[in-house]
């Protein structure tokens, strides 16, 4: 989680601007959420409700706000103009929700809870779109469903688009082939090692037995469900090491699928390999700085709001005015390899970290059609999603 500390107060007084921000304590269910709409220029905001007993309102919010800015990051790459999505005219801008407090597993009481945050999301009347993030599930959407419409993720019966974390690892797939073929010249995984940190996750599993079928050399950690993570490595035939023993592990790409920040001061010296590219959210603890450490080492860092957007990409295909196709989504899915193709040949040109070209190609799109829209005069939403 990002280091908070003394920086807290700043980050708040910061002159970074969100277009929207609601923030509801409500007294009669106990609710404390805020909802952060960083950017609709591309589109409605979409973005997963976090929930989650952050220690206090700060620091929820301030997570809140860098999550927020990370899903406008991630759709403004995700969604380009080459995109099914795109091409129908559907795209996204980002958001994200934050509810404060450990998820109660009371059936009544998660149900209130959830009803009145719906209706939180109801009152923003489509500018915010919310699926499934950490501390929710799909069964939440569904009771969120009868309330409100704006909310994605849910089960293939209803329509929806299910789990994303299948649609993660295919995309982070075929982001790692990007950069296999930048840094070895090959688009194949065969004889080439790679270490999964959180080989047990939803992400983490599928991309093991994925990248296994393909040939490569697996090494993998687990967190604290150690029997878990022996089993996956079992059925993988990967090498399973203790959580702290991954970073020096010898190999060619280095995937990070557990939490975020675990590329850092203390790790990046550490790393043995070529290629840093894994489905976490905000794996760079503090992220110019240590995409520069990683860049300085030789490593090819793959940004994490580029590699891992293959899930909110399937989820964002709910809102296809065709209806959700895992067939179309998974086309888009694919288009993670040309984006990357593009960040990785930028950043040997210029010689600079490809998350500082990923985050200048995303907030060029957004700066070109802000000025567009200035010079039509929309205002608002390009595209507001009729019906979810
Ligand atoms: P998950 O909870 O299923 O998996 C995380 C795994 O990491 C768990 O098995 C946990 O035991 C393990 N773990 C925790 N600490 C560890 C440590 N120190 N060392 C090794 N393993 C450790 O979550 P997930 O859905 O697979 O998501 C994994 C990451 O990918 C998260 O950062 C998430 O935000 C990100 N992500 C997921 C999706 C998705 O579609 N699921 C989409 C985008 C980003």
């Amino acid at each position: 989680m990002t280091d908070f500390g003394k920086t807290l107060v700043e980050r708040l007084e910061s002159r970074e601007s969100f277009e929207r921000m609601v923030i509801v304590n409500d007294e009669r269910t106990g609710l404390e959420v805020s909802v952060v709409i960083h950017d609709t220029t591309l589109g409605p905001a979409l973005g997963g409700t976090r929930w989650y007993p952050f220690p206090t309102r700060a620091e929820a919010l301030v997570d809140n706000q860098r999550l927020a800015r990370d899903m406008t990051y991630k759709l403004a790459l995700a969604v380009g103009d080459d995109t099914e999505l795109a091409q129908a005219g559907v795209s996204f801008g980002g958001g994200k929700a934050v509810i404060r407090g450990q998820p109660t597993q009371d059936k009544d009481r998660r149900k209130e809870q959830l009803q009145a945050y719906a209706a939180v999301i109801d009152s923003l009347a489509g500018r915010f779109v919310t699926s499934v993030d950490v501390g929710t599930s799909v069964e939440d959407m569904i009771t969120m469903k009868k309330v409100t419409k704006w909310v994605a993720g849910l089960p293939k019966e209803m329509g929806g688009s299910d789990d994303p974390s299948p649609a993660t690892a295919h995309g982070v797939v075929w982001g790692m082939i990007a950069c296999l073929e930048a840094v070895f010249d090959t688009d194949s995984f065969r004889g080439k090692t790679v270490a999964i940190q959180g080989i047990a996750g939803k992400v983490g599993s599928i991309l093991a037995r994925d990248l296994a079928r393909q040939g490569a050399i697996l090494i993998g950690s687990g967190g604290v469900n150690q029997s878990a993570a022996q089993k996956i490595a079992t059925e993988v035939g990967a090498k399973l090491v203790p959580p702290d023993e991954i970073y020096e592990q010898q190999c060619d790409v280095f995937a990070a699928c557990a939490l975020g920040g675990t590329l850092n001061d203390n790790t990046i010296p550490r790393l043995r390999c070529r290629i840093t590219a894994g489905g976490a959210n905000n794996q760079l603890w503090e992220p110019t700085r240590h995409a520069t450490m990683l860049h300085d080492r030789g490593i090819l860092h793959a940004p994490a709001f580029w590699i891992n957007g293959g899930g909110v990409i399937n989820v964002a295909h709910e809102l296809h005015p065709g209806g959700y196709s895992q067939e179309r989504a998974f086309a888009d899915v694919k288009k993670i390899y040309d984006r990357g193709k593009t960040i990785i040949d930028i950043s040997r040109k210029e010689k600079v970290p490809p998350f500082v070209v990923a985050v200048r190609l995303a907030e060029d799109r957004i700066r070109k059609v802000k000025k567009t829209a200035r010079e039509e005069h929309v205002d608002g939403p390009r595209h507001r999603p009729s019906a979810v």
